[in-house]
This record gives C-alpha cells, sequence and structure tokens, in this order.
C-alpha cells in the first residue's frame, strides 16, 4: 500500500467528515456523498480491497478493514444517500403540525399521556416502515459483497477484520441477560408504574419518555450544561477553552439531527462535538459521552501512521465516551461539580437507564447474528420484534428491524467498550481514588492513552491496564447489583 493510497484515504474521511458534519448539524440539508465516493472511487476497488486483505501487520489488518467496508458502502451508496435524504425530509403529521421526522423522537419523549405516546410512535414507526424495502436492498446487496470478497458471510467478514471475538462475546452476553434478568424485571416494574403504563401495554417510547425524566431537570440546568463540562475537564488539568481544535456546536436548528455525534474531520487538529439540547440529563449524558470522543480524537498524536490515527478498534473511542457518560450515576460527580447532594432516585434511574441499553444491546447482537446469516432478510422483522422484546419484556415493533441496525456490527464495538470502560474506572479508582476526575494525574494517564490513537485493541489496552484480557464480571457484577 503506497503513501498515495494513505493521502487519498485521509482526504476521503476528511469530506466525508465534514458532509456528515453539516448535514447532521442541521447546517446543509441534503448528504451529498456520491460525488466524495466518486472522486476517490478506486480507494474502495476491488483490486486495492484484495491487496490489502492480503496484508497480516496491524495497520494492514486496520486497512483491510477500512477498505472491506468501504468497498460495501461505495456499491450502497445511492441507497444510503436516499434513505438519509427520506429521513432528513420526512414529517409527521402531529396534533396539526408538521413534525420534521428527526425531531419527532424529541416531541414523543415529552409527550406524558401514554394514549397519544403510542399513537406518535406508530406514525414515527409508519415513516420508518416506508423505507424498509430500500433498507432491504441495501442489506442484500452488502450480504452478497461480503461473499463475493471471500468470506463466509457478512457477520465472519465483520468479527474477522474488527477482531471482536464474536463467539466469546455472545456467550458473555447471554450470561449477562441471564444475569441481570431478574433485577430488570422488577426496575421495569416499578418505573412503568410510575409512569402510568400497564405492563401487558408498554412499549420502548414510554421508556424514551421515563427516560426523559422532566422530573430532574432541576439537577441539570441548561445554563451549567458547558461549564459543568469544562469543570469536569479541567479537573484533569483539561482545559476545554484553551484547545482550538475541538469546536462545540450546541446551537439549536430545526434539522439538526437528535442524537448527539462527533464529527473528527481532521484527526487531531479538526474535531466537532455536536449535540441538540433538548433539556435535562440527556443533554448532560450526551455532552460528557461526545466530549469522551473528541477530547480523545483531538489528543492523538499527530506523528501516528495514517491506521492507526483514523482506523482500528472502534470499542477504543467508546470506551472513554462512556467513562465521562458514566461520571452521570456517579454521586460523587455530583457533589463536586453540580454541587447537588440530593440524587439517589436520579442514581436508581440512570441505573437502570444502563441496565435497559446494555440488554438491548446485548439483545442486538444476538438478533444480528441471525439477520446478517439469513437467506431471507424481510422474514427477520418478527424475529428483531421477538428477541427485543423478550430482553426488554416490552412490546416492539418490527417496523425497526433494520433501521435500529449500525453497519459492521457496531453494536459489538459497543458492548466490547461498556465491558472496557468499567476495567479502566476501577483503574483509576484504584490507582487515584474514588475522585480520580478530580485529578491531574488521571488526567495525565488518559491524555497518555489518547496519544495513542486507535493502535491498540480493548484487549490490549485491558493488558495495559494489568488485566489479562478483557473481563465481563466487573460489568455483571455492577449491573446486577
Ligand atoms: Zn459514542
Amino acid at each position: 500500500m503506497t503513501s498515495d493510497f494513505e493521502r487519498a484515504a485521509e482526504e476521503f474521511l476528511q469530506q466525508i467528515g465534514r458532509e456528515h458534519y453539516q448535514n447532521g448539524a442541521g447546517l446543509k440539508e441534503n448528504l451529498d456523498i456520491i460525488p466524495i465516493f466518486d472522486r476517490y472511487g478506486w480507494i474502495f476497488e476491488r483490486s486495492t480491497v484484495e491487496e490489502a486483505l492480503k496484508r497480516e501487520d496491524k495497520e494492514g489488518r486496520y486497512i483491510a478493514a477500512f477498505v472491506a467496508d468501504g468497498f460495501l458502502d461505495a456499491d450502497v451508496k445511492e441507497l444510503s444517500e436516499k434513505i438519509t435524504n427520506q429521513m432528513t425530509q420526512a414529517k409527521i403529521e402531529w396534533q396539526g403540525e408538521q413534525v420534521p421526522y428527526r425531531r419527532a423522537t424529541l416531541v414523543l419523549a415529552n409527550e406524558p399521556d401514554p394514549g397519544k405516546r403510542h399513537d406518535l410512535e406508530d406514525r414515527i414507526l409508519t415513516v420508518t416502515d416506508s423505507q424498509n424495502t430500500d433498507r432491504v436492498e441495501r442489506m442484500q446487496h452488502m450480504h452478497i459483497l461480503a461473499k463475493d470478497l471471500g468470506f463466509t458471510n457478512y457477520l465472519v467478514m465483520f468479527d474477522q477484520l474488527k477482531g471482536i471475538r464474536l463467539d466469546w462475546l455472545l456467550g458473555e452476553m447471554k450470561q449477562l441477560l441471564d444475569t441481570t434478568e431478574a433485577i430488570y424485571e422488577s426496575e421495569l416494574q416499578h418505573y412503568l408504574g410510575e409512569i402510568g403504563v400497564a405492563p401487558d401495554e408498554a412499549t420502548p417510547a414510554d421508556l424514551v419518555y421515563l427516560f426523559r425524566a422532566p422530573q430532574f431537570d432541576g439537577l441539570f440546568p441548561q445554563e451549567k450544561l458547558v461549564p459543568s463540562l469544562k469543570a469536569t475537564f479541567i479537573g484533569m488539568g483539561i482545559d476545554l477553552d484553551a484547545q482550538k481544535n475541538i469546536h462545540l456546536d450546541i446551537e439549536s436548528r430545526p434539522t439538526k439531527s437528535p442524537r448527539a455525534f462527533c464529527a473528527p474531520v481532521q484527526v487531531p487538529d479538526e474535531v466537532y462535538l455536536v449535540i441538540s439540547p433538548r433539556g435535562g440529563q440527556d443533554d448532560y449524558k450526551a455532552i460528557l459521552h461526545e466530549s469522551g470522543h473528541a477530547e480523545h480524537l483531538g489528543s492523538v498524536s499527530p506523528d501516528l501512521p495514517f491506521a492507526f490515527k483514523r482506523l482500528g478498534d472502534g470499542s477504543i473511542s467508546e470506551s472513554y465516551a462512556f467513562l465521562f457518560d458514566n461520571l452521570l450515576k456517579n454521586r460523587n460527580w455530583f457533589i463536586e461539580i453540580l454541587e447537588q447532594r440530593h440524587v439517589d432516585d436520579y442514581l436508581r434511574l440512570a441505573r437502570f437507564h444502563k441496565l435497559w441499553i446494555i440488554r438491548r444491546y446485548a439483545a442486538k447482537l444476538q438478533y444480528e447474528q441471525l439477520l446478517h446469516t439469513a437467506e431471507d432478510i424481510p422474514s427477520m422483522r418478527n424475529k428483531y420484534a421477538e428477541i427485543l422484546g423478550k430482553a426488554l419484556k416490552l412490546n416492539v415493533s418490527p417496523a425497526n428491524f433494520l433501521a435500529d441496525i449500525d453497519d459492521g456490527l457496531y453494536s459489538a464495538n459497543y458492548l466490547r467498550a461498556w465491558i472496557f470502560e468499567v476495567m479502566l474506572r476501577k483503574h483509576m479508582e484504584d490507582s487515584f481514588g474514588v475522585l480520580w476526575f478530580r485529578t491531574k494525574k488521571a488526567g495525565d494517564m488518559l491524555v497518555g492513552m489518547w496519544k495513542q490513537g486507535q493502535e491498540f485493541s480493548v484487549d490490549e489496552l485491558a493488558h495495559q491496564i494489568n488485566y489479562e484480557m478483557l473481563d465481563t464480571q466487573p460489568l455483571m457484577q455492577e449491573l446486577a447489583r
């Protein structure tokens, strides 16, 4: 692989990153990624992919994962763009108004009446379902291409290229679902009772509303959102105001994506942290989470090779993101940063939220194992509803059977990151005390890890902090408590 390749790949990532930033931030209506793929098409041609797949060194493995993934993306780019643009432009009729599809979830989260909430949820799902023919076609294409590249199937391709150790992870997640079932069920009953929803009528929309949790808004004032973020980092010796390469985008815009994201246009020189403030704990969680990505990617050593700056194990950056959003489950953080002491009820809900989301991803991974080996994709609709419904003990609509799935087994990245985050956090507490986030030494340790970019997988990072390997026990113990 020549440096021509690396230069072109870097330009490609910058242009795609900028396009996603501008569209997601609501600054640009259409997502124009096709011209970018056309310009850099040769990066993802079969011959480049085949050459990369022959490499066995670490940089080569990361490049192979990137080009193979891009080879699939390039083939479905028209469908991807069509689906994204439909989502940006779609409107939902709601109480005499036309609500943008992307914004409807925010309206849903704030609808206290269960009947109205379920009605709006149905309307959102109808729009989602109307895009599913395109999503099926897109997935079918990607499944065929994975086999064309010589892999048994799509699942095996990403497991191997990303070093996921899928069999191990699926085994651990089965155990996690079993271990946490009783506590999940009793907490769910408790909270459904609080919001007045009968368990046999409950849907994911009810939990979206529950986790919006307006009763705790007083703990999370809008005007303290950015100052508390800065205070958290300054406690570790990291001054956000001095970091000219990290841009905070918190302005509200009508077509801004409701899902917060970090857009690393140039690593480490131009990183955007984008959130769409809606009030309450979600904003705090999102800004802390995305700041973990932004600090990681904004601190990467500029001298690293392209593959270690830009590619590699996606679980690494997620681990840092989780380390910070998890501060919202830390009583000491509330005392130190928000000067709040009466947080018991909030912490209970925050723990339930984490349990819910990890069970959801564990179930998604089980479903993806079937989806990505299925001959007939449309027939997987009901499997999705069944597997997710069983894990979450809710009425789950089949309409999200593809919209809820991220490409390239990203759910496994999240799960591996949740496992590693607890290990890392315990290491920080053991080394620097429970107030680790108030010590410069902890900040120095993190910056040292961030500099390494994505050279080392979370399995290797576990080694760096004195573990044998990834260990799910700390996460399971924390969740089952
Ligand atoms: Zn993330």
